[in-house]
C-alpha cells in the first residue's frame, strides 16, 4: 500500500513537497490544525519558510507538542531548510546545531552541486564495529553529485551523537540523518534529484 505523508502545511513551500511526493506514488495530507494530526499517517515533511514563523503558528494551534512527541517516538520525519531549524532548535529531535541564514543574507540563494555519500557506507557507518575504522571507507562517496537549491539557508555546524552525513558541500554536512529524522539545509523538492525522498520514504516500516 502506498504511505500516506503529512505535510506541515501552515506556512512556507509546502506544496512543492505534495507534488513530489505524489509523484512518487505517495497520498500526501497537509497538517494546518491540530485534528489534522488525528488523521492517519506514515510519515511527516516540515517544508522551507520562516522556522521562527512556523513554531509560533504550531505553538498557538496546539501543535507543537503532539507533533514533537509523534517525532520524537519515531514518525518518520524530513525537514528542509526551516524544517530542519524546527527539528534541531525547536522540537530538539535531532541533535545537530545549526545556525539561521548563516550561509549570509547577501549570497540569499544559490545553487551548488553537493556529494551524496553511497547509502551502503552509510550504513557501513551504523555498525559498532566500523566506528574504530577510520580508514576512509565509511567516508567514501558515491560519485553522483546532488543539485543543491540553497534559500538563506542554515549553516549545519555541529553533529551530536548517532547523527550521520548523507550530503556534504566541499566537507560540510548539509543533509544528516539522525534514526528516523532526515533534515537537509537545502530545498530538495526544488530540484529533480529524488534520493533524499526515497531515503526518507525507505524508513517508513
Ligand atoms: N531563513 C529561514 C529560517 O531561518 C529558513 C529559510 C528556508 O527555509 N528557506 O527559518
Amino acid at each position: 500500500m502506498s504511505p500516506t505523508i503529512a505535510v506541515l502545511a501552515l506556512q512556507g513551500a509546502f506544496i512543492e513537497h505534495e507534488q513530489r511526493l505524489q509523484s512518487l506514488g505517495c497520498a500526501a495530507i497537509e497538517l494546518r490544525q491540530a485534528a489534522d494530526l488525528e488523521r492517519s499517517f506514515d510519515g511527516v515533511v516540515l517544508p522551507g519558510g520562516e522556522s521562527t514563523v512556523q513554531a509560533k503558528l504550531l505553538h498557538d494551534l496546539g501543535m507543537f507538542e503532539p507533533l514533537r512527541q509523534r517525532i520524537a517516538e519515531g514518525l518518520p520525519a524530513l525537514g528542509t531548510c526551516a524544517g530542519l531549524i524546527l527539528l534541531a532548535d525547536h522540537f530538539r529531535t535531532l541533535p545537530v546545531t545549526v545556525r539561521r541564514n548563516a550561509y549570509g543574507r547577501q549570497l540569499g540563494s544559490f545553487h551548488a552541486e553537493g556529494r551524496w555519500k553511497e547509502e551502503q557506507e552509510v550504513e557501513k557507518a551504523r555498525e559498532p564495529a566500523d566506528t574504530t575504522d577510520d580508514s576512509g571507507t565509511r567516508t567514501a562517496l558515491a560519485p553522483d553529485p546532488i543539485p543543491l537549491t540553497f534559500i538563506r539557508a542554515p549553516r549545519i555546524e555541529a553533529l551530536g551523537l548517532d547523527v550521520e552525513p548523507l550530503v556534504t558541500l566541499s566537507g560540510t554536512p548539509v543533509a544528516v540523518r539522525h534514526r528516523k529524522q532526515i533534515a537537509a539545509a537545502f530545498h530538495p523538492e526544488l530540484d529533480p534529484d529524488n534520493r533524499l525522498y526515497e531515503m526518507f520514504l525507505g524508513l517508513i516500516a
